[in-house]
């Protein structure tokens, strides 16, 4: 995967017709944006390129309207949003690249917006559908992607029009890239990552990937109860990927053979039950007794884990120690963002519920990176082709 992508910054955008692909996909309840971080975070790209003296074309998609108008998922209260926002007017309108598009799109002038509808109510967007990606491109001169969060599917509207025109990234895309692809390709050392979260079997792709790079891998959360008894631990109640013992066996030779220093949790808090009042304990790790459950790392494994990533020149952390949605057995994941925070080198958020912690903490501004993609983060740490940032210019 080539991280070295072309972005608005790095193209001649003057009088311009740039398509602007951005993840408009916000919270709304009964037509009403209940969360407007993603808007918000499109902005600066937008200014950006009306400040180059181009006219921009916004699309994007919302929820899942399966190739059908529905009223409810109109991207109008979007574009009205995006207005009061900029202060400036945004020409909506009645379709994605029908009459009303394509007239709209024919009068815009530099320094003006206009807005498509909700590109997935035409159903050749998730099918990919060349024609309809070429009736996209047809509207602009310049397709920018900037939608992060949707770079891992190949749709008409993120990785199809790029096969019609110029293609560059937006600023958003610009930042995961250099922030995650600088920590892949080249890392400040020590180079720690820290995986928790649920599963072994969601996470095979990223410890492959991240093992042939760190020096230190530490692991968290549910998926440490599966190389607990992978390594004859006893784990009672606790949750556990049946079918993944032998590979958490590989994981530890490889890290060994590869000189990685493996670290797994050195003591547990456990409960009886999965429920928020449960009375935490503490035992060993791979020491739990029958019928109760590991819920979170234990103090000396907080301790453990904090130095490590304390000391990091670059650390990367995706999934929750623990059950953090139960304040009694969020202590480890809090512990991790803590150290993440006070961490003098490169410290990178890699989506998902550790990104929920992180602002739960109010310590987001601390990070140097925090990742907005879900799974295409997760895609990303792996080193896989993403097919939305794979079709755009290498610089
Ligand atoms: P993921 O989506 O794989 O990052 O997993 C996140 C989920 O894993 C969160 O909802 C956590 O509550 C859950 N989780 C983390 N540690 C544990 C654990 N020890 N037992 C049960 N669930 C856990």
């Amino acid at each position: 995967m080539n991280y070295n992508k072309k972005s608005v910054k790095d193209i001649d955008l003057k009088g311009k017709k740039v398509l602007l692909r951005c993840d408009f996909n916000v919270p709304m309840a009964t037509g009403v944006i209940t969360d407007d971080t993603r808007i918000t975070a499109a902005l600066p790209t937008i200014q950006y390129v009306l400040s180059q003296g181009a006219a921009i074309i916004l699309c994007s998609h919302l929820g899942r309207p399966k190739g059908e108008y529905v009223a409810d998922q109109s991207l109008l209260p979007i574009a009205k949003r995006v207005s009061s926002l900029l202060e400036l007017p945004v020409k909506m309108a009645k379709d994605i690249v029908g009459e009303s598009a394509r007239s709209l799109a024919q009068a815009l002038r530099p320094g003006e917006l206009m807005m498509l509808e909700n590109v997935r109510f035409d159903k050749r967007e998730e099918a990919n559908d060349p024609e309809f990606a070429k009736e996209l491109a047809s509207l602009a001169d310049v397709f920018v992607f900037d939608a992060f969060g949707a770079c891992h599917r190949a749709h008409a509207s993120t990785a199809g029009v790029a096969a019609y025109l110029p293609s560059v990234c937006g600023l958003l895309i610009q930042k995961e890239l250099s922030a995650i692809g600088g920590a892949l390709q080249n890392p400040t050392r020590p180079f720690v990552a820290v995986l928790g979260g649920a599963k072994v079997s969601d996470k095979l792709g990223v410890i492959n990937n991240l093992l042939e790079k760190v020096d230190t891998l530490i692991i968290g959360g549910g998926m440490s109860y599966t190389f607990m008894k992978a390594m004859g631990g006893s784990v009672g109640t606790s949750m556990v990927d049946e079918d993944k013992f032998d590979y958490c066996r590989e994981v530890i030779e490889k890290a060994k053979k590869r000189n990685v220093n493996l670290m797994l949790p050195l003591d547990t808090v456990i409960a009886s039950e999965f429920a928020p009042d449960s009375e935490p304990a503490l035992c060993k790790a791979g020491q739990i007794p029958e019928g109760m459950m590991g819920m979170d790392i234990g103090e000396a494994t907080r301790a453990a884990y904090s130095s490590a990533i304390r000391s990091a020149g670059t650390v990367i952390w995706n999934g929750p120690m623990g059950v953090f949605e139960f304040p009694a057995f969020s202590y480890g994941t809090r512990a991790i963002a803590d150290a993440m925070a006070e961490c003098k080198g490169t410290a990178i958020v890699g989506g998902g519920d550790s990104v929920a912690a992180v602002e739960q903490y109010g310590l987001t501004s601390r990070m140097s990176h925090v990742s907005t993609g879900g799974g295409a983060t997760l895609e990303l740490i792996e080193g896989k082709e993403l097919p939305g940032i794979a079709c755009l210019l290498d610089k």
